[in-house]
């Protein structure tokens, strides 16, 4: 079991269901079941993935209930306001008001987001996994070690049979109820074959699929939601277009607009819409990560994707300066307070860089997170950046820090 708590269903109007948790509710979306009152679910970043037997919802609740009331303690102790800044929530703060947040030495406002944080999303906290398909890239990224220059990285791709079994390992052994298939731009997987694979998954199991492949294209991304995708993940990495062009050489496929179009795009079709961007890239100034974080909002991000840059070897920005966590801690404090009831995710790249990444991230406004679930055979060798792998000694150390500091597997609603 990764983590969840099943919601009872308290009010219906028409897909929009009403879910409480031990008295308190979420809003959700259901697109596949038929519901009545009462019934129980699991939902997962605002959309009902499964439908449970009421004796077996309430058996679960009564063995979570004194769980869930101990997380709720630890989790008001740990996210007391420090007073002195409640101004900073008197109004809406604009870009220079980011600017000297993102500048400030002010340890005070990682305390106060996690308050935040708190207060309108409450101790709720969602687990994504990931599952890396492909390695293949067509892009070279100047950033990335997938890109397709790195003639050093051993190519590999799952087929349609080793994807299945991943998932299904991932979600029923694993426990995953919400998964993110990744790739490179890998075009071997046609739009017909992926949303085949996609159909498949959604026919078989229970969970919220989230597709990570690149830019690709309209028809890719209409084909896979129409066979159950509802989730993307798709981060424009930097606002800056001049940054975003040096990153990403001639040649290479999708540029900054396409990028924004294909956001966009998602949204429109209905896809819960993760993005973001990438935080000490070569050449980046506060000013854009101030940028950054506007265009996440103006784009309507369901989930904000926000990672640190870490250097990769076989990459022209080997020789890079690696940041320090603490730009990235302050980037994502200042999102909270510029945008108190955003989602806002621990992203895996942050623990290559500081080992107590995840706990900290959740402590200064984040409040959900991903996990790998790759499969350690094929992790090894999708290699964006340098890192450890160690499949389920991973995921059950994240899960003990997230019990730690109270957090508990309610949805977040969106
Ligand atoms: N191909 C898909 C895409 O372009 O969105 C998904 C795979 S791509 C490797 C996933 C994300 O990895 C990118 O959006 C980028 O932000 C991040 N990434 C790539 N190289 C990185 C690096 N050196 N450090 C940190 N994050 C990196």
């Amino acid at each position: 079991m990764c983590y969840a708590i099943p919601g009872k269903v308290v009010g219906i109007r028409g897909r929009n269901v009403i879910l409480e948790y031990f008295s308190e509710t979420r809003n959700a979306v259901n697109e596949f079941f038929e519901l009545s009152e009462g019934d129980y679910v699991y939902a997962q970043g605002g959309l009902i993935v499964e439908q449970i037997d009421r004796i077996e919802a309430e058996r679960l609740l009564s063995s979570w209930k004194n769980k869930f009331m101990e997380l709720k303690r630890i989790d008001s102790e740990l996210s007391k306001p420090p007073a002195a800044l409640e101004e900073l929530l008197d109004r809406s703060l604009n870009k220079e008001d980011l600017i000297q947040m993102l500048k400030s030495n002010d340890d005070r406002i990682f305390a106060m987001a996690n308050a935040l944080r708190s207060a309108r999303k409450q101790n709720s906290c969602c687990v994504h996994g990931i599952i890396e398909f492909s390695n293949y890239c067509i892009n070279d990224c100047k950033y990335c070690g997938i890109r397709k220059s790195n003639r050093k990285l051993v190519r590999c791709r799952m087929s349609k049979t080793q994807l299945f079994r991943n998932v299904e390992y991932a979600i029923k052994k694993l426990g995953f109820k919400a998964i993110v298939l990744q790739s490179g731009e890998d075009e071997h997987y046609t739009d017909e074959m992926f949303s085949e694979i996609v159909e498949e998954i959604a026919k078989r199991f229970n969970a919220l699929i989230f597709i990570s492949c690149g830019t690709r294209t309209e028809s890719f991304y209409k084909k896979a939601y129409d066979a159950g995708a509802r989730g993307v993940l798709l981060r424009f990495e930097t606002s800056n277009e001049d940054l975003y062009n040096s990153m990403h050489p001639a040649g290479s496929k999708g540029s900054l607009k396409e990028r924004l179009h294909m956001i966009k795009y998602a949204k429109k079709l209905g896809y819960i819409c993760a993005t973001g961007f990438m935080v000490g890239l070569p050449g980046q100034t506060i000013e854009d990560i101030a940028n950054d974080i506007i265009m996440t909002r103006n784009l309507d991000a369901d989930m904000y994707s926000i990672g640190p840059f870490i250097p990769h070897a076989e990459t022209p920005l080997r020789n890079s300066k690696q940041q320090n966590a603490d730009l990235w801690y302050r980037t994502i404090a200042t999102a909270r307070i510029a945008h108190p009831d955003a989602n806002i995710l621990v992203t895996t790249a942050l623990e290559t860089i500081d080992k107590d990444g995840l706990r900290k991230g959740m402590m200064c406004g984040a409040n959900s997170f991903m996990i790998n679930a790759t499969p350690d055979e094929f992790a090894g060798n999708y290699d964006i950046y340098p890192r450890d792998v160690n499949l389920i000694k991973s995921i059950n150390s994240k899960i003990e820090v997230i019990k730690s500091i109270g957090r508990a597997p309610t949805d977040i609603s969106i």
